[in-house]
């Protein structure tokens, strides 16, 4: 079976656990803690990462640190994960979706500005399939009406727009490390604070509402509860796996973009003859190739090209239901105009397999098989 994902492994990772265990520091904030956050910081160019247990984690944390309160509105894309949204619901607000691009999938920026209210706190933008959204413009709105950017990068480690790394441009930017991203901890995120002025409050808000990181450094002779806070601090044994792949990042994000760029090569023909629709980059945007996917002409036909591939051994997903068809996304949010695209895209994208152990030979066995299906499926395409 070619399986759609397959978590990420590094041999040195299981040298790094050791070492996390030998060194006798294993809960969190240790050094493996300390070599990720600024690899990362390095990487991005960016103030400040604070690793978490989770990039849900990571926007409940923006969401604090963005004061949002209830009655609030935050302005989001309805094609996304969940966590998008819990975040902010968790602190009372109102969800207002806006639509996609066809095109990226991303939240449309055009429909932004009518979707305003004077309730509207904030714009939490998801960079979909590691592909930016249009940050330039979404960055004039925000300051035009000042309003807070959050930018859910779960998918988005490596990916830049206009050079910038994802994830620094707007007030906060959350990473995934979910065993289904690029690189992965089991479970795990990070939260990038684009200036210093909340550092404070974030370690606070991460350590319990204590001020143990400041007790770490040596900066305080003793800690106390200075705020409110929870416990959002991954263990260095996580970190210690997830440090083994970011020493390789680059070998392992040249490897998925060797990947993806086979898809797309293998499936033109099928793109050009308007079979398939093919994913779309931006010129101005660099991406990770975290997904490769294609849309096909609707559901029905979705359908049957699943259980085809999952007949030769090939394993597709398709996601997401709209969150704003979904039972909580009708209690807590509304849709901002039309749904022109979210529902209609949503129904036709299929995601084919991509993880790291993933071979060219398998891409090319999987492209067959794609040509194989809309081959004998003539009668329909054409
Ligand atoms: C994976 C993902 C999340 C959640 O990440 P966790 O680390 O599992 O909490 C949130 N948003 C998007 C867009 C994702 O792809």
């Amino acid at each position: 079976m070619i399986e759609f994902n397959e978590p990420l492994y590094v041999d040195k990772s299981l040298d790094y656990i050791q070492e996390a265990i030998r060194s006798n520091h294993i809960c969190g904030d240790g050094s493996f803690t300390r070599k990720c956050s600024g690899w990362i910081e390095k990487q991005t160019k960016t103030a400040k990462c604070l690793f978490t247990t989770s990039c849900t984690h990571a926007l409940e944390m923006a969401a604090f640190l963005s004061n949002i309160q209830e009655g609030d509105e935050v302005l989001m894309p309805s094609y996304t994960f969940a966590s998008t949204a819990d975040a902010f619901v968790m602190r009372g607000a109102k969800l207002v979706f806006v639509d996609i691009r066809p095109d990226t999938m991303n939240i449309d920026e055009r429909l932004i500005e009518a979707a305003i209210t004077d309730k509207t706190k904030a714009i939490a933008v998801v960079h979909y399939a590691g592909v930016s959204c249009e940050m330039d413009t979404i960055m004039d709105i925000a300051n035009k009406y000042n309003l807070i950017v959050i930018e859910d990068a779960a998918q988005g480690m490596m990916s830049s727009y206009k050079g910038q790394a994802l994830g620094t441009i707007g007030d906060f930017g959350c990473f995934s490390f979910h065993e289904t991203k690029n690189y992965s901890m089991g479970e795990g995120g990070a939260l990038l604070l684009k200036d210093d002025s909340c550092k404070e409050r974030a370690e606070i808000l991460r350590e319990k509402g204590t001020n143990r990181s400041k007790f770490y450094r040596g900066e305080v002779d003793k800690y106390s509860w200075v705020g409110i806070g929870s416990s959002y601090l991954p263990s260095e044994l996580n970190m210690a796996y997830l440090w083994g792949q970011l020493e390789k990042a680059e070998e392992i994000n040249h490897h998925r973009l060797l990947l993806w760029n086979k898809y797309y090569e293998l499936l033109s023909p099928l793109f050009n003859r308007g079979i398939l629709e093919a994913p779309v980059v931006p010129d101005h945007c660099i991406h990770n190739a975290h997904m490769f996917y294609i849309k096909v002409k609707d559901e029905d036909e979705r359908i049957r090209l699943i259980s085809f591939l999952k007949v030769n051994q090939i394993h597709t997903v398709f996601h997401y239901i709209p969150l704003h068809s979904a039972p909580s996304g009708k209690k807590y949010g509304r849709f901002a105009g039309k749904d022109i695209y979210t529902t209609k895209e949503s129904l036709r994208i299929l995601r084919l397999p991509m993880h790291n152990k993933l071979t060219e030979d398998q891409v090319e066995y999987v492209c067959e098989k794609i040509f194989e299906f809309y081959e004998n499926a003539k009668g329909i395409t054409g």
